[in-house]
Order: structure tokens, then C-alpha cells, then sequence
């Protein structure tokens, strides 16, 4: 019997590998494909040091009724799912008011500040400096209003997490990005996040450290794991895989296994959509077009376009639509070139309704640990919620009790 199956080699799952590897575990690694394939491959690759205020649910009428009438293109929503969200969305709405709002960024705070100090060692010791830019992220405006809008609401972030952010004119922007087309209003630039080129060959890159570390990591199936012998085991391709403790990693397929064990988590996956572009411009940092809500980053691959929320069923045919009017509108500010893909990449961001990580101890089931729920930032938190939780299971205590599954009001 080894002493921790890891389940899903995400960015999330390989991290919390190498951070029980660190502290002297034994640990196996199991995903039904290669590290990194899904969420943590098809994400937009930017190490965030300036999201430390997670996403509110929008409280004012004017954008609920915009969208309601799908006005915007930041959000998206299939009619059929609503009756499924209902109670993740009225969880999401009691912690997006404004205090408990101000509280849970607090602890987000915390998280994404040590983010980027938690990736270095891993990045080097993965030999993965390559593919990391240090260039920061830029949110690109079309016009003056909400350039300046933003420009109080960043400078108030700044302030009060103790940030870096600048603002960059019209001309400081063409500067920076010398393929954007001439005539954009200008940019806030947050020069502390970082990016990476390949998101999923990152993700590999750590699985392969914990590999040379001694880690084993085998194909199956989590859906198998039973308790059994004070212990858990997962049925591998050459028999059962068991041991002492087992770490639920498998992002927005965590509540699918745990619905097995009496735990109803009400997981918000909010979809998203992306689609690679070459043989037009590029740039140096990933960008958002804050008038269309895309995001553009570039890749090893070609320029990566990727699409705001969508709240859909899990298993609902894909609908990107949203993909479609940003790789428009991207394309009215830069050359996108070819797209390389016939169809766009879909995936699920695993977002928890009080937008914090579960990382921790099961409520009812020993030995049994939580790390899902990572939600936008899941590329970006993935090594620190790790070390946090690596912590817990060696000391007994929880770093930061906020992120324990048994504080959690919403899974009780
Ligand atoms: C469009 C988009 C853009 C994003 N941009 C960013 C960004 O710029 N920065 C950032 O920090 N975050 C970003 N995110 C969020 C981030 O990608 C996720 O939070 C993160 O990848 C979640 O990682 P994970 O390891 O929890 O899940 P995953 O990467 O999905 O890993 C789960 C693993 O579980 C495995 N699995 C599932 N079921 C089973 C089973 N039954 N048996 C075995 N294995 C199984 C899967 O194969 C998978 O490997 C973005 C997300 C999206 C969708």
C-alpha cells in the first residue's frame, strides 16, 4: 500500500503530487489521459498576480438584464441549463455581496500573491523557462470611457493589495504591442503576472518532475476508488492501486466521483471556448479586448483566442458563439491570420459559488481529501493551494481554514 493516490494530473492534481513528494510521501498520480489535457491545457497560460479580487456575480439590474438578453459578450447561458444552476447561482449571489465580497478577496489575496513565488522553483527545476514570458498582462481598451473607468478601478486594486499596475496611452500601447492596429484608446498593464506559451506542456513538464523525483503516475479510471482496509484504491490496469489517503483532484469532474460518496457540490462550470490563429500578428503579452471580453495570448501554437463564461450542462453540445463575435472583434484590432483548428477547444472552468479552492480534509470520509474549485485562476493557484494542502496532510492543520471543505456553509 503506497501512501497517497493523487486522482487527475492537472495542473491542480500534479502540483499537489509534487508537494506530498516534497514532504516525503509516496505518492501515485492517476488520469484517465496525460497531464495536462483538459482545463489545464486549454486555458489562457497567464500566472495572475493581479486577480486577487475573484469574479462577483453582477449585482446591478442594468447588466443582469443585459445578461439576461445576452447584449454582452462576456457572458452566455443555455435557457435549459438555469433550473440545474439555480443553487450555485444563489450561492454565487450570497457571496458576491459587497462584504462577504471583500472578505473572501482577502483570503484570495493571500493566495495570489505567493502564486508566482510558488511556480519559480517548479519552472526551473522543470526546465521550463522557455515557455514563461515575464511580460505581464494588459486589459486593451477601444475608447476613453472605460479606459478610464478601469483606470480607477485598477489603481484602487493596486493600492490596496499593494500591486504594480501602470497606465499606457495610445501611443505607450503600440509601443508595447507594435501588431495591434493604431487608433486603441490604451491599456492598463500589470507587469507582475506572468505567462506561459504552452499551458498544458507546462503541466506536463511538472508531471514529469515528480516522474524524476521517483513519482509514479498510471492510467485509470478514478470512478473506481472504493474505501477499503481503512484505505482507498482505484482499480489500475494491472490490478488495484490502494493506499492510505486519496486527494480528489479532478477539477469539473470532481463532483461526478464524489456524488458516489453523499457529497453534493454545487460546482459552477462556467464554459469557455478557445481557438489558435497563425500567420498574422502577434504579441508580447496576453491581452483581454475589454469591448469584446476575449482574451488574445500567444502560444507555441499560434495566437490563442479565447472566450469569456458560458453556463451551460456539462454535457451539452458545444455552442461558441461567444468565440465567434471575439475572433471578429479581435480581428478588427489585429491580423489574426488562419485558424489552426477546424473547431474550437471547449472546456470548464471548476468554479466554487463563494469562489474559493476546496483544498482539504473530506467532512465525512477519513483519509479522503478535497482539491477542486479553483475557477478562473486554477493554472495560476495550483502549486500554492497545493503546498497549503500538503501542509494539512502532514501537520494535521489547516494553513488557511477558509479553503477547508468542513468550514464550507455551501456543503452543508
Ligand atoms: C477558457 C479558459 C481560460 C482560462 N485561463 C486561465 C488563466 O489564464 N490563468 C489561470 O490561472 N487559470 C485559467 N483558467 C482556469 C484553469 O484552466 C483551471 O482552473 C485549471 O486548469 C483547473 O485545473 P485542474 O487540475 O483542477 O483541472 P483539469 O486541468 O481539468 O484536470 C483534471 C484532470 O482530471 C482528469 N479526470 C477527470 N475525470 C477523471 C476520471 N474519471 N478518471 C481519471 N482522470 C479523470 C482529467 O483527465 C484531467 O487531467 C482558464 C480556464 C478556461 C476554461
Amino acid at each position: 500500500m503506497t501512501d497517497v493516490l493523487v486522482l487527475g494530473a492537472g495542473m491542480v492534481g500534479v502540483s499537489t503530487a509534487l508537494a506530498l513528494q516534497e514532504a516525503g510521501r509516496d505518492v501515485v498520480l492517476i488520469d484517465r489521459r496525460g497531464a495536462g489535457e483538459e482545463t489545464s491545457y486549454g486555458n489562457a497560460g497567464v500566472i495572475q498576480a493581479e486577480a486577487v479580487e475573484p469574479y462577483p456575480l453582477p449585482l446591478s439590474l442594468k447588466t443582469l438584464l443585459s445578461i439576461a438578453a445576452k447584449r454582452g459578450n462576456d457572458v452566455n447561458y443555455h435557457l435549459s441549463a438555469l433550473p440545474s444552476l439555480l443553487r450555485p447561482i444563489w450561492l454565487y449571489f450570497q457571496s458576491s455581496l459587497p462584504a462577504r465580497h471583500k472578505q473572501i478577496s482577502k483570503t484570495y489575496a493571500g493566495l495570489i500573491k505567493r502564486a508566482t513565488a510558488d511556480h519559480a522553483p517548479l519552472i526551473t527545476e522543470a526546465g521550463a523557462d522557455n515557455i514563461i514570458r515575464k511580460t505581464g498582462l494588459r486589459f486593451v481598451y477601444r475608447s476613453e470611457a472605460p479606459l478610464e473607468a478601469s483606470v480607477r478601478d485598477s489603481e484602487r486594486i493596486a493600492r490596496e493589495y499593494g500591486i504594480e499596475v501602470s497606465v499606457e496611452s495610445s501611443a505607450e500601447l503600440a509601443a508595447s504591442e507594435p501588431h495591434l492596429r493604431p487608433g486603441l484608446a490604451g491599456a492598463i498593464h500589470w507587469p507582475q503576472s506572468w505567462s506561459c506559451a504552452d499551458p498544458g506542456g507546462l503541466t506536463k513538464a511538472y508531471a514529469d518532475l515528480f516522474l524524476s523525483r521517483g513519482g509514479c503516475m498510471v492510467t485509470a479510471d478514478a470512478a473506481s476508488l472504493y474505501a477499503q482496509n481503512g484505505g482507498w484504491t482505484v482499480e489500475g490496469p494491472e490490478g488495484p492501486i490502494s493506499a492510505r489517503e486519496a486527494v480528489v483532484a479532478l477539477g469539473p469532474w470532481s463532483p461526478l466521483l464524489l456524488k458516489r460518496f453523499g457529497y453534493d457540490i454545487p460546482l459552477l462550470r462556467k464554459r469557455g471556448y478557445h481557438r489558435h490563429f497563425t500567420g498574422g500578428g502577434t504579441l508580447n503579452a496576453p491581452m483581454l479586448d475589454a469591448a469584446s471580453a476575449t482574451v488574445l495570448s500567444p502560444m507555441l501554437t499560434g495566437l490563442r483566442v479565447l472566450s469569456g463564461a458560458e453556463l451551460s450542462r456539462f454535457d451539452a453540445p458545444p455552442t461558441p458563439c461567444q468565440l465567434s463575435r471575439g475572433t471578429r472583434a479581435a480581428s478588427q484590432i489585429i491580423d489574426l491570420g488562419k485558424p489552426v483548428e477546424a473547431e474550437p477547444w471547449v472546456g470548464n472552468r471548476p468554479c466554487m459559488p463563494d469562489m474559493l479552492p476546496l483544498a482539504g480534509k473530506a467532512p465525512r470520509h477519513e483519509g479522503l481529501w478535497f482539491h477542486f474549485g479553483h475557477g478562473h485562476q486554477g493554472f495560476t493557484l495550483g502549486p500554492t493551494t497545493a503546498a497549503l494542502l500538503a501542509e494539512e496532510m502532514t501537520t494535521g492543520r489547516a494553513p488557511v481554514p477558509e479553503l477547508s471543505p468542513s468550514n464550507r456553509t455551501l456543503l452543508s
